[in-house]
């Protein structure tokens, strides 16, 4: 579903991904963690085509991302993306939040995107609030909101860029329940995170980052169950955030 091949970034002279190369499999949920400023963040934002990259190639569901000809918009649209900030549109209801793009850029009717905003938020459990305003709901409701959003537009796969680090700690869980659910659904998930209890639960495989490479990009049970195998600066991480 995603293939990343020896990509590199450049912001000016200092590099920021480093030959970076992995294979997301339909249904495969990536979880990436790894030090502030190791190049997670964008690694994923060149995924939906947000980071432009110098170097290597990126092909999502067939297309190639960085190709002149690729229609980024159209892309983008069959890539949900959840950031640690919700990004809601202030002004609008929350119903309103999930039939915009579904009307403009899907080109579904109206009462079609409502019925469809409707029935994702009952799934992410927010149905009675469709009618308020994100400035309404506590940040773990908003970042649920802005989940349903992405889902509204039936995504070929979902990026999450550190999506419950911005929430009161009461509220990580509920925001997890959902991505744990959609998981086990079968969607296709790349996630930026550092709740390892997740990771465990759900993840097929973790890749960690260091200094804009991929330094470790193995299955979970190898991740978490054989510290000895994994990298100094891998073991230095876990032992911090275990
Ligand atoms: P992470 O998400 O792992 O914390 P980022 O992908 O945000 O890391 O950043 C990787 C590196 O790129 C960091 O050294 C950061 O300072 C640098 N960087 C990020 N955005 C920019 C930018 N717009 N201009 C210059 N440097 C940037
Ligand atoms: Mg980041």
């Amino acid at each position: 579903m995603i293939e990343i091949k020896h990509v590199s970034k450049w912001y000016g002279t200092t590099q920021v991904l480093d030959d970076c190369s992995t294979d997301i499999a339909h249904g495969e949920v990536v979880v990436v963690c790894g030090p502030s400023g190791s190049g997670k963040s964008t690694l994923i934002k060149t995924v939906n085509g947000l980071e432009p990259f110098q170097k290597g190639e990126i092909i999502v569901d067939g297309v190639s991302v960085g190709a002149r000809d690729t229609n980024l918009p159209k892309l983008r649209a069959r890539i949900g993306m959840v950031f640690q900030s919700f990004e809601l549109f202030p002004h609008l209801s929350v119903t309103q939040n999930l039939v915009l793009a579904q009307v403009k850029v899907l080109g579904r009717s109206q009462e079609e995107a409502a019925a469809r905003a409707v029935s994702l938020l009952d799934r992410v459990g927010l149905r009675a609030h469709q009618d308020k305003f994100p400035g309404q709901l506590s940040g773990g409701q908003q970042q649920r909101v802005a989940i349903a959003r992405a889902l509204a537009m039936d995504p070929v796969a979902m990026l999450f860029d550190e999506p419950t680090s911005a929430l009161d700690p009461e509220m990580v869980n509920e925001v997890l329940d959902v991505m744990v659910d959609l998981a086990s659904e079968g969607m296709t998930m790349m996630v930026v995170t550092h709740e390892m209890g997740f990771a465990r639960k759900v993840a097929d495989r973790v890749i960690f980052m260091d200094m804009g490479k991929i330094v470790e990009d193995c299955t979970k049970d190898e991740f978490f169950g054989d510290l000895e195998a994994r990298s100094e600066r891998a073991r230095l991480f876990l032992s911090k955030i275990l």
